[in-house]
């Protein structure tokens, strides 16, 4: 049965890494949150929580409420980005404010964090509208814990990333003086995610109170911009797929759906038991994809398995997906959340 090796050490180690690089500069400390959104980016939601948990992290985000009531019980503060509660919650659980009927939709007493639009025109509220937002948080009794934003230009090396940054530090006055004038608790200011928070760490230091980190947790950091992080990062996930059945074919014979691979020379080939319907892209006849040990997965893969020249009974399909996301045309991001949650995840 394939199955999905989580190095728990690799993931310890990239925090620490991550954690270092981002206080080296600082005076105060600024707090790591796991970003364990998406299933961990797919790695596995509990599994991850675990290891997380274990290092010592205290605050993380999610997704949404379904993934949220997985895990409360592991951490302090645990904040779904998106949605509202759809049934009973625990008081660590946080929600995001986007819109005024998040406000509307959540009862007495319930923990929130307001995300304000500084730049990337996505979700959030407009700069403008923050005072009549936290007049709507307080007259709700909602306890406002976070005002946060998102970096989109982490890795964008033009002035947008840093006017981004200069607007959430004019957002974070106008917080604080809006705590001395309705009387509430100044909340905690957060705006970079890894790519952001590996580059103002090196360029001056950041002054959030914490990050929030997702890939460079899992190992990877695809930035175009030099920093002494990327190298050092160990991937945490690998996947392992096992043999269904091996066979003898003659030169000339076909393989899978269409016949599209045909053999050269008598080879010995074994299916393996990952497929698309694992979430692990289907290889076609335009890919050019090769698993660990650099054998290529023969063209075209199904729903439930590829085939390989190889009889091994066990092989390792990534232990970095990095050429993969090249091979697929996409980022290391996608290729991760992909993979289905019902793979077996075993951590090491
Ligand atoms: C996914 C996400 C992050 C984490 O981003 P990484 O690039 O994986 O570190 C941080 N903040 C928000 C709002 C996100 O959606």
């Amino acid at each position: 049965m394939a199955e999905i090796i989580l190095d728990s050490k690799a993931y310890k180690h990239n925090l620490n890494l991550i954690h270092s690089h981002i206080n080296s500069h600082n005076k105060s400390n600024v707090e790591i949150a796991a970003v364990l959104k998406d299933n961990a980016y797919g790695h596995g939601l509990k599994e991850m929580a675990t290891i997380a948990a274990e290092y010592g992290i205290k605050s993380v985000f999610v997704k949404n409420y379904n993934e949220a009531i997985q895990i409360y019980k592991f951490f302090p503060q645990v904040t779904a980005f998106y949605g509202m509660p759809q049934g009973d919650f625990a008081k660590n659980i946080a929600f995001v404010i986007h819109d005024e009927k998040h406000i509307s939709a959540l009862p007495q007493g319930t923990k929130v964090e307001l995300k304000v639009n500084v730049g990337m025109n996505r979700n959030g509220i407009e700069p403008s509208e923050l005072e009549s937002f936290i007049q709507a948080i307080l007259q709700k009794k909602l306890e406002l814990i976070g005002v946060f934003s998102h970096n989109g230009y982490g890795d964008d090396l033009d002035s947008v990333f840093f006017h981004t940054q200069s607007n959430f530090a004019k957002l974070k006055q106008e917080v604080l003086h809006l705590s001395q004038k309705y009387g509430f608790a100044p909340p905690r200011f957060h705006s970079l995610s890894t790519s952001g928070a590996i580059r103002v760490a090196s360029e001056g230091g950041i002054t959030d109170d914490l990050v929030r980190i997702g890939i460079g947790a899992y190992g990877y950091l695809d930035v175009s911009f030099e920093n002494p992080i990327s190298d050092k990062l160990q991937k945490v996930a690998s996947l392992y797929a096992d043999r269904v059945s091996t066979r003898f074919l003659d030169k000339g014979e076909r393989i899978g759906y269409s016949g599209c691979t045909t053999l050269n020379s008598p080879q010995v080939v074994s299916t393996y038991d990952i497929g698309y319907g694992d979430g692990f892209f289907r290889v076609n006849e335009n890919h050019k994809v090769y698993i660990a040990n650099g054998l290529q997965i023969l063209p075209r893969s199904s729903m439930d398995c590829f085939s390989c020249f190889c009889d091994e009974p066990r092989i390792c399909v990534f232990n970095d997906v990095t050429h993969l996301a090249k091979a697929f045309g996409t980022i290391s991001y996608e290729i991760l959340t992909h993979l289905s949650p019902s793979i077996k995840r075993t951590i090491i």
